[in-house]
């Protein structure tokens, strides 16, 4: 499965904001937003106007990395989104929300979704007590997401489960920090979903 392998402060600076790719260090002052707060590159540091299709096209280029998503597959949840009822731009935000990983990230029991994502892969999950090693698998509602037992005694999890007690968990989903296993109650509502996305751009810019 493809991804992006450049590096990923780089995409935070051409956004302009943190997107958190990059787990505890997003958090600290060796993060690359707060000590060169401009685009990358030999131009980097000089004002442009945006066009239109400039604002749809980095909006559309910021959730795609927040998520870790490549084009093609964002393509393909942006029609996805589009052929359900409801608002295209709220319905896309829920799919990316209810991938695998992301709920992983979300639960706390990764501290970016690039991490997620690799736990993921290595197997250290199961959805409903089999064993999944997709990372973009949607979840849906009811779905109950646990660190496979064998995964359990690592040092990485036992230190979660020290750790992430009292932890604050979207109310859309349930933690239970002692066995490692969260649950999705519902999938999220926009309201839920805390990122600086204006999904109506992303919209306009596949509308084009
Ligand atoms: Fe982005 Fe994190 Fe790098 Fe800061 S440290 S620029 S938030 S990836």
């Amino acid at each position: 499965m493809a991804r992006y392998i450049g590096a990923s402060c780089r995409l935070c600076r051409r956004e302009g904001e943190k997107l958190f790719l990059k787990g505890e260090r997003c958090y600290t002052d060796k993060c690359a937003i707060v000590r060169r707060a401009y685009a990358p590159g030999q131009h980097g540091q000089q004002r442009k106007k945006m066009s239109e299709y400039g604002l749809q096209l980095r909006e559309k280029q910021k959730a795609r990395r927040f998520y870790g998503i490549l084009e093609s597959q964002f393509k393909k949840y942006f029609e996805m989104a589009a052929s359900r009822k409801g608002i295209t731009g709220e319905n896309l935000l829920q799919i990316l929300e209810s991938r695998l990983d992301n709920v992983v990230y979300r639960l706390g029991l990764a501290t970016s979704r690039a991490e997620a994502r690799q736990l993921v892969r290595h197997g250290h999950f199961t959805v409903n007590g089999k064993k999944v090693n997709i990372p973009s698998y949607l979840l849906q509602a009811g779905d109950v997401v646990a660190v496979r037992d064998k995964s359990k005694n690592s040092p990485k999890f036992k230190s979660l489960q020290e750790t992430s007690r009292g932890r604050l968990i979207p109310k859309w989903l349930e933690f239970d920090a002692e066995n490692l296993v969260g649950k999705v109650v519902t999938l999220p509502a926009r309201e839920d979903i805390d990122l600086p996305i204006r999904e109506h751009l992303i919209v306009e810019f596949y509308s084009k």
